[in-house]
């Protein structure tokens, strides 16, 4: 299942703002690993992918909002893996589809739309049990891939002790759990909520931590130290202003990598504002080596941009 992606690659970036701060700064592209089923939404649905095949599960089904990555990638590693895929959306239906529901009818996603009150009720066990009786025997994914096999996928985003801090942008901080338990003696990790108020999730990652280390699942290392920067949510989820698509655009054409506006944009956004600050430390051997976790979504940028004034 895993050889249809590729490795991804680990770019060096020349910034002066970084050189100035004493810091090395690398990009890890999970963006580049698969044209569709990129980023860290891969990680998260692997072992739900697995654990379903294992149980002899034909179809999968999950939940998210209109412009959703983990709509987009589930839709596409399901078809990739021979699933059939169901996809529950917030809201009311809209035609035409936008670019990402489209793509998941596309990859053949059933659509369902559930409005706003029902939604609130997806994780619990009486609407599953709902879905199931109505669809019949189905696998079902928590929103965003936010559940234990989702953690797990992410322990093997980070597999190198050559780094000194982890940068990754965060909504459900799934990804931010899986990498704190693959952290190296000395290595942090350093999570960036691109919502407002984002320190509540503090708790939401000590519970799958604690959770996670409870359940028989393999766990590579102890969970390393880790922290929240929740100063760069822009206004909140899938907020943008005119400096964060400044920044993206010169990021972009100073880089070459493009970067999401809603997860990436505000992280690298946030890095960089750290660095001016010098809010990494160096010793005096060594340059502080930083490592910017690219998450993907790419896809999302055709939606906003069509929603942008
Ligand atoms: C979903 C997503 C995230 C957030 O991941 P969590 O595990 O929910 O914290 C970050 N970046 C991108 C591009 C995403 O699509």
């Amino acid at each position: 299942m895993s050889s249809i992606f590729l490795p991804p690659p680990v770019q060096q970036i020349n910034s002066e703002i970084a050189d100035h701060a004493g810091v090395d700064l690398y990009v890890l592209r999970l963006d580049l690993m698969h044209p569709w089923v990129n980023g860290n939404k891969w990680f998260k649905l692997k072992y739900n992918l697995l654990e379903a095949k294992q149980k002899n599960f034909t179809t999968l089904l999950t939940f998210g909002g209109a412009y959703s990555n983990h709509i987009y990638a589930t839709a596409a590693a399901g078809n990739l893996c021979g699933f059939r895929t169901i996809g529950v959306i917030r809201g009311e239906e809209r035609l035409p589809l936008n670019a990402t529901l489209s793509f998941a009818v596309g990859q053949g996603m059933q659509l369902v739309y559930f409005n706003r009150e029902m939604y609130r009720q997806r994780n619990t066990i009486a609407l599953q049990e709902d879905l199931r009786q109505r669809f019949g025997g189905v696998f079902i994914i928590p929103e965003g891939g936010c559940n234990l096999n989702g953690v797990r996928g992410c322990t093997e985003i980070i597999d190198t002790a050559e780094f000194d801090t982890i940068c990754v942008a965060c909504g459900t901080a799934t990804t931010l759990a899986g990498i704190a338990l693959s952290l190296h003696k000395g290595q942090r990790a350093i999570a960036f909520p691109v919502i407002k108020n984002g320190s509540f999730l503090t708790q939401e990652i000590d519970n799958l931590l604690t959770n996670y280390l409870a359940s028989s699942l393999p766990a590579p290392t102890e969970p390393g130290a880790w922290e929240l920067v929740c100063d760069y949510h822009f206004g909140g989820y899938a907020k943008v202003n005119d400096e964060l698509l400044r920044f993206s655009q010169q990021f972009r054409q100073a880089h070459d990598i493009p970067l999401d506006y809603v997860y990436t944009a505000k992280m690298f956004y946030g890095v960089m504002d750290l660095l001016r600050q010098g809010f990494f430390p160096q010793s005096d051997r060594q340059r502080h080596r930083l490592l910017l976790v690219h998450t993907g979504g790419l896809q999302g940028n055709v939606g906003m941009e069509e929603r942008l004034p």
